[in-house]
């Protein structure tokens, strides 16, 4: 069939088309397929590549929201509980703690045990000392703290294994799928349009360029921070506010617990260690489009100032790169706040037939990534009985892909013959998947130091993410360590090489570096400044990444470095090579001789085996 603009347009059916991939989509994709509609997920990027994919990892008790949103702490550790059993293997069990300084306030932390023993969140009062023999570097003056439930949690992992069990029961996942349009007709939603904009290898679904109309008898709206623009093209306000915070990114565990300071809500106010690192967090900003907004360099500051009050360590600890995410935050009409901090971070269903007179689409907004699958089980309730489906929800009860058998963990460790704390990732990061990919009879050397991922892993995250090395990092975690993909990118990309062309290769190692670049521009100085100036000479000229006219004598198509580091959209918005040179002659005077590749080098190898030590 055409469309009015008279192209060609393929058209499939659906019970149900779920739009956003990050952790409601995943939720509602897995929810509805368990109940037996023929559901579709389409998302434009990668699953996770929203807000899900950057926040701090925190499996919420609902601490945080003890006194100022009761209703959200009872559903969080709810939550907290159903997830712990469903996805062990995406939860690492830290515990967390409210800590009180002298300057904090009293009454508040009183209040903050008194609302979390009303919300059934188990909590306990510890002296300083005894929160210091936990913690060794949180701060002397520490006075108590509030030993609550809280947790670390990996969205990525936790996204793929709703989709993959979504998938096992008959959904269609379709990543790098973009809705284009909601299509209306006589005053109904019918489907969506999408675009398919594919890569190489197993992340093609449909091919580039293509347009798909998909018809379906209900569209959930699950695009989080970009509802709004969906509502849009359906005729409605979905008055979603959008609302930025900063992350950074510390290079070891200096706390190994979830530290959250005992005081009303503020900005930089928690530390959430995550697999080798620490995550500093946040700010609270509302801004007006989730894709185009300042991140500047005092909120990272702030991070770090702040948040050595906790951690005196801090001050002087590594810092590897900085990313901001988006809430998808909603205030119900009257409500009238101005300041996005007091917003809910309740969720919303918004049915566009009672408040639009548009049936056949539901909007869900606001949440968090903890209370996903609670909020999954609402809107497909709500689905259900719009389309008069009668079906019960089992995800509470039914363990996610990979999880079950948790226990086995220390046992494999020894099985596999390989050395702590590597095996333990290994097989933490697998779930139970790990018997396969580890006992093969081929050697299988760590391929990335600083996260202790393996050959095998490497292998059989490409045998399912095709020739996407980003996908491949979030599947392992390979280059999210201390170098930052400095040494093992290549190495990666050798794997790669076993199945890829030459050109799909280079393409895939550049998007993966790029990715890894992004961030660390944030990080300029001391020594990670050594260790991107150590990455930029590795990639650049050791491995001879930035173009040779030799290699284009020989008729190498370096087509590719365009994307790269050296590009000249990233001179232009500050980033790149040129503004890592430029830090380091301007820049940061207390620089610690990053300059000189023989100190890059002892600063990165340093650097590196910090993260596999846990050099603390
Ligand atoms: C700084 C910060 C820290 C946070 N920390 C925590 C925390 O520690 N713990 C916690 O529980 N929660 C936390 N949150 C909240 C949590 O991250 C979010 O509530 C949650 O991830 C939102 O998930 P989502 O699926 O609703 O939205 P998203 O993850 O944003 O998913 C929506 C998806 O829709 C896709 N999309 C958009 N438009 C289209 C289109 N036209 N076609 C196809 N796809 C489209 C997007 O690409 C995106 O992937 C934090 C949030 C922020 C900003």
């Amino acid at each position: 069939m055409r469309n009015p603009n008279g192209e060609n347009v393929m058209s499939t059916e659906a019970d149900v088309v779920v739009v956003g991939g990050g952790s409601t989509g995943c939720g509602v994709v897995r929810d509805l397929a368990r109940r037996g509609l023929d559901t579709v997920l389409v998302e434009k990027g990668n699953l996770t590549h929203g807000t899900t994919g950057r926040m701090h990892g925190l499996l919420h008790s609902g601490g945080r929201y003890a006194v100022s949103d009761q209703k959200s702490a009872r559903e969080c550790i709810e939550e907290n509980r159903v997830l712990r059993d469903i996805a062990g293997h995406c939860v690492e069990e830290t515990g967390g703690m409210f800590v009180k300084r002298p300057e904090d306030d009293e009454e508040y932390f009183q209040k903050k045990l008194e609302g979390c023993r009303a919300c059934d969140i188990p909590a306990e009062v510890i002296g300083g000392e005894e929160a210091r023999r936990r913690e060794p570097y949180l701060a002397r003056d520490v006075e108590k703290a509030i030993v609550v439930p809280d947790s670390a949690v990996d969205p990525f992992r936790l996204c793929v294994a709703n989709a993959a069990d979504a998938r096992e029961h008959g959904a269609r996942i379709e990543t790098h799928a973009e809705v284009t349009d909601v299509l209306v007709e006589d005053g109904d939603v019918v489907g969506v349009e999408v675009e398919h904009d594919s890569g190489p290898g197993k992340r093609v679904h449909g091919k580039a360029g293509t347009t798909e109309e998909i018809r379906a008898r209900y569209v959930v709206n699950a695009a989080g921070a970009w509802a709004g623009q969906l509502g849009e093209m359906a005729g409605v306000d979905v008055e979603v506010r959008p609302s930025k915070g900063v992350m950074t990114v510390m290079n070891v565990r200096q706390v190994d617990t979830v530290i959250n300071r005992c005081r009303p809500k503020g900005d930089a106010d928690i530390v959430v260690p995550h697999e080798t690192a620490c995550i500093l967090g946040t700010t609270d900003e509302e801004v007006d489009d989730p894709e185009d907004y300042p991140e500047e360099e005092w909120e990272v500051d702030l991070m770090i100032e702040t948040l050595s009050e906790l951690v005196p360590a801090l001050t002087d600890a590594r810092t590897l790169r900085s990313f901001w995410g988006v809430r998808p935050l909603y205030e119900p009409p009257g409500t009238g706040t101005d300041d996005p901090t007091d917003i809910t971070r309740d969720y919303f269903l918004l049915d566009h037939d009672e408040r639009d007179d548009l049936p056949g689409m539901t909007s869900i907004v606001g949440g968090k990534l903890t209370t996903y699958r609670m909020m999954a089980e609402s809107i497909s309730d709500h689905v259900c009985e719009k389309l008069d489906h009668d079906a019960e929800c089992d995800t509470a009860d039914v363990p996610l892909p990979g999880s079950e058998d948790f226990s086995v963990l220390r046992e494999y460790m020894d099985e596999f013959g390989l050395r702590s704390p590597i095996g333990r990732r290994s097989v933490q990061r697998l779930g139970s998947k790990a018997d396969d990919v580890l006992t093969g009879t081929d050697p299988n050397p760590v391929v990335c130091e600083c996260e202790g991922v393996t050959r095998a892993e490497v292998r059989n995250a490409i045998d399912e993410a095709g020739s996407d090395l980003n996908a491949v990092r979030l599947r392992t975690r390979a280059s999210m360590g201390n170098c930052q993909g400095g040494f093992c990118t290549h190495r990666i990309a050798g794997e790669l090489a076993r199945d890829y062309p030459e050109p799909v290769v280079r393409e895939a190692e550049d998007e993966l570096y790029q990715e890894r670049w992004k961030g660390q521009r944030h990080a300029l100085w001391g020594r990670q400044l050594s260790q991107a100036m150590l990455n930029h000479l590795l990639h650049a000229t050791t491995m001879n990444r930035d173009g040779d006219p030799a290699g284009l004598d020989a008729g190498v198509d370096f087509g590719a470095f365009d994307a790269g580091p050296n590009s000249a959209d990233d001179a232009a918005d500050g980033g790149g090579a040129g503004a890592g040179t430029a830090a380091a002659d301007g820049g940061h005077a207390e620089t610690d001789g990053g300059v000189e590749p023989s100190d890059g080098a002892r600063g990165g190898i340093d650097g590196a085996r910090g993260g596999i030590d846990g050099d603390r």
